[in-house]
């Protein structure tokens, strides 16, 4: 890869990056578009939504969820782990006060990373119960907050953790119990992050000893044993469960394999060491991170299948330690909420380059980009765009489509093919960018954040509504 001084991620494409031609580009792959999705008079449909009605109510560009998509893969891994696991939907991915109301109807848990996701849930009337807290430096607010509001668990991260989260247990404990909204005197439940010292990432994974992040304690310094002894030494807290998250984008179960082995091998000898703790540390947690596919190359697992691995490789391993087999819960994000989501945007502008050798790249310009998805910037992430307000017979272009930010490496799709009579006033839709788009996305140019709608059975409606100017004026003290 020839590198940009911006950095790599600015660089060429490799010369061996293969990117098909795809037979039919006016084709939905089921396996890449939301369950929803499909073309009427050549026109894409968004759960029976004509995409040109939807840019006529909300204006481009625009997000869609399907609600149904959304909600029956929530379902999938609710029915794919049963009721001996818990599910939780891991916030940061997406989150709106709808989402979290969806999510409680379709029973499921939840995590949270940061007092914002923590308020937005309880807001939105979450039970308290079934949220776990995350996040590598929580602080005091964020964690008199969760213990407050009485949260299933608190996933501790470092030692100024336990310390802190100790010292709030002392002063509740003598404040008594009035000092609890909701009556309880209960320890406060925490799960400790262990560093496995896995690395997962589709169909790779790297096991070493140490591991070099900020996230957790490290199993083989010593530092998840000691995480342990403290916790168990502080009288107002209580384990209940060991926790590790390898990695994202996953397809293959063997890197779980070998973090389970590990957490194993840890309750193992933190039981020898604290026979008490038995009765306490009901859940091993394998994090999130399933896979999706965004182009139709991708291959992840069906849900089921990865229940399967993963239920298999905890039983397994318990087994083989003469463990009693605990709960297993798992953290899906991107897998329950990224494939539902489409971004459909206008295209401005067209432009033809050329490049060594006659080939042209046509640059399409459309009328958002990094600030509503850097995925493709930030991880050089791949996506599928196909044109969406009408079908075409049109040869196929190597095109790139590309944002309106002023920075060359405002990329939304790298690598496509799309049609030679491509217009402006093209509506073109990006698919799976339901995870890690709207939530990690900016007002750089001041550009407003775009409209997040719902469709559901022929009808659409806002979830959030598009940023005005005067909400990008808000925090102006002039
Ligand atoms: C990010 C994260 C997840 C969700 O990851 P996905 O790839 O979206 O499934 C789950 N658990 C933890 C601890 C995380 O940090």
């Amino acid at each position: 890869m020839r590198a940009h001084p911006a950095g790599p991620r600015h660089g060429e494409i490799p010369a061996d990056h293969t990117s098909f031609v795809p037979a039919d580009l006016n084709e939905l792959d089921p396996a890449v578009w939301p369950r929803g999705a499909g073309r009427s008079g050549g026109v894409m449909t968004l759960a029976g939504n004509d995409v040109r009605d939807l840019a006529m109510t909300y204006g481009t560009p625009f997000l869609a969820m399907d609600e149904q998509d959304f909600r029956s893969r929530c379902q999938d891994f609710a029915d794919a782990f049963g009721s001996a696991a818990d599910v939780h939907y891991a916030a940061k991915a997406f989150l709106s006060s709808h989402i979290v109301k969806w999510l409680a109807q379709e029973g499921l848990s939840l995590d949270v990373c940061s007092g914002g996701e923590l308020r937005l849930a309880l807001r939105a009337g979450f039970p308290p119960e079934q949220i776990a807290l995350h996040g590598s430096n929580k602080s005091q607010v964020e964690l008199e907050t969760a213990v407050e509001a009485g949260v299933g668990a608190i996933v501790v991260d470092s030692f100024d953790e336990i310390g802190r989260l100790a010292g709030i247990a002392d002063a509740r404990g003598s404040a008594g119990s009035a000092s609890t909204s909701n009556g309880s005197s209960r320890r406060i439940p925490v799960m400790i992050r262990v560093t496995v010292g896995v690395e997962a990432h589709t169909h790779e994974f790297i096991a070493t000893a140490h591991e070099d992040q900020k996230f957790g304690f490290s199993l083989a310094g010593g530092d998840a044993a000691e995480g342990v002894r403290r916790i168990a030494a502080a009288p107002g807290l209580e384990l209940i469960g060991l926790h590790s998250h390898i990695g994202s984008q996953i397809f293959d179960p063997s890197g779980f394999e070998v973090s389970a082995h590990r957490l194993v091998l840890l309750l193992k000898s933190v039981i020898a060491d604290h026979p008490e703790l038995a009765q306490t540390i009901t859940t091993l947690d394998l994090g999130g991170g399933l896979g999706i596919a965004y182009t139709s190359a991708d291959t992840p697992p069906p849900v089921d299948a990865m229940a399967k691995s993963l239920t298999a490789i905890v039983e397994r391993e318990c087994q083989a330690a003469g463990l009693v087999v605990p709960r297993i819960a798992v953290e899906p994000g991107r897998a329950i909420v990224g494939p539902g989501t489409v971004t459909v945007y206008e295209i401005g502008t067209i432009k033809d380059v050329h490049l060594d050798g006659g080939v042209v790249r046509r640059y399409v310009s459309v009328d958002g980009g990094m600030s509503d998805n850097i995925r493709t910037a930030l991880y050089d992430a791949d996506y599928t765009v196909v044109l969406a307000s009408r079908s075409s017979a049109a040869l196929p272009v190597r095109s790139r489509v590309v944002g309106k930010h002023c920075e060359s490496g405002d990329i939304v799709v790298r690598d496509c093919y799309l049609p030679a009579d491509l217009a402006v006033g093209d509506l073109v839709a990006v698919a799976a960018t339901g995870a890690y788009c709207y939530a990690m996305a900016s007002n750089y140019n001041r550009l407003p954040r775009p409209p997040l709608i719902a469709v559901t059975g022929g009808t659409s409606r806002l979830l959030l509504r598009r940023e005005t100017d005067d909400d990008l004026m808000l925090l102006e003290t002039w």
